[in-house]
């Protein structure tokens, strides 16, 4: 602690201006989080339309931003990162503060390592490479379909292969599975990410999961997650957290999963909106709704295929379609990476294409197994100026 407050002192008195890295408490808004930091309100928030005053509520616990201060101690700039690709940026021109949402600039390395299984996978995973989200990538995409619990030996074999993003050296965001290899009771089975965005085994069937595909039957994919997107009209950078399906206004909306309805009602600009909570902090959202199923409100138990509402175009919305979005412990993330279809299996053109990849990746997976590449601990961020004075009077 001493030698923190060091540096801050150092860094502080050496440079005119610093940047200071903080982390999002617990409970913080962004409401607060202006009025803490002592900054407008009107034209940070009440004068923002109403999509990037929704994107104010996207910052989450634990996040790391930065400020940037004046010599004078004054609030020039302030970073916070939405998510891994958009990032709210406050500056200040001609004495005024200015909102705008722009890209975090990243990179992407793949990366990869061989370990031997000494317990469950989470356990080893986490032995390996200290690293809880490669732990969770690793169990979340073999969900259902292997029995960690009775098959697993110790000495066995576990391989991955995955991206990480970097941002100024340091890892950020959740890597992504690309291939994976586990040896039970001397079987190996494997698991590859398809150019569909899907996971699939050796055999090209879907790994099955917990949520159904399309909460719309047969309607079509309007509009596809992203979490950021130049708007060619407003010139501006958005983000898309859900999916859009198209369908006509009436067509039934089925719950993507089983769960307790925790939202019935109407809600700004999602118009009529139901709220889905699932096992393990996913929840499901449905907006846009002309009407729900006779039923449905807040506490109800709901089955996965369970009609719960119609299509229609409430709220902020341009044409009768379903806004549909998935949530984890209260992060957006992209559907079509968790929800699958349960009978799905490659046919055909797509097959053959999944076959190619999946020879590349063996050939990886292979090499990694035999050269048993070791996990590359990364080095710690050069923590310089990390306390906040306002929180550190507290
Ligand atoms: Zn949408």
């Amino acid at each position: 602690m001493i030698r923190f407050l060091f540096l801050l002192l150092f860094t502080t008195l050496t440079f005119a201006s610093s940047v200071d890295r903080y982390r999002w408490e617990n409970g913080e808004t962004y409401l607060v989080f202006l009025e803490k930091n002592a900054l407008p309100i009107r034209p940070l928030y009440y004068n923002l339309d109403k999509d990037d005053q929704r994107l104010t509520e996207e910052m989450r616990t634990g996040v790391h931003y930065q400020i940037l201060h004046s010599s004078e101690g004054e609030i020039e700039q302030i970073l916070l990162p939405l998510n891994d690709e958009l990032q709210i940026h406050i500056y200040k021109r001609d004495n005024a503060y200015k909102f705008e949402a722009i890209p975090i600039i990243s990179t992407t390395k793949t990366e990869a390592f061989a370990t031997k299984i000494v317990s469950s996978p989470n356990y080893t995973i986490m032995k390996e490479t200290g690293s809880r989200k490669l732990a969770q990538i690793f169990t979340a995409s073999f969900r259902n379909s292997l029995n960690f619990k009775n098959d697993i030996r110790k000495g066995d074999d576990l391989v991955m292969i995955y991206e990480q993003k970097y941002r100024l050296e340091q890892p950020f965001s959740m890597p992504q599975l690309k291939a994976a290899m586990i040896e039970m009771r001397h079987k190996k089975h494997y698991i590859y990410l398809n150019d569909d965005e899907r996971y699939y085994d050796e055999k090209g069937h879907e790994v099955e999961g917990f949520l159904l595909a399309r909460p719309v039957r047969g309607a079509r994919i309007s509009s596809y997650f992203t979490k950021r997107r130049w708007h060619p009209v407003l010139h501006k950078w958005k983000a898309h957290l859900g999916i859009d399906y198209a369908a006509r206004r009436g067509t039934p909306i089925v719950a993507a999963g089983s769960g307790t309805v925790i939202w019935a009602a109407r809600m700004g600009s999602y118009g009529n909106l139901v709220k889905i909570r699932h096992s393990d902090g996913y929840e499901t959202r449905y907006a846009h709704m002309k009407s729900f199923r006779r039923g449905i409100r807040r506490g109800k138990r709901v089955k996965k295929g369970q009609t719960i509402g119609y299509v229609g175009t409430t709220g902020r919305s341009t044409g009768p379609h379903l806004h549909f979005e998935l949530r984890k412990r209260g992060r957006a993330v992209n559907p079509l990476r968790v929800v699958q279809v349960t009978t799905k299996k490659l046919k055909g053109k797509s097959y053959k294409k999944f076959l190619k990849l999946k020879k590349a990746y063996d050939k990886e997976l292979d090499f990694h197994l035999n050269s048993a590449t070791k996990f590359v601990k990364k080095p710690k961020f050069q923590e310089q100026c990390f306390i906040h004075f306002l929180s550190k009077e507290k």
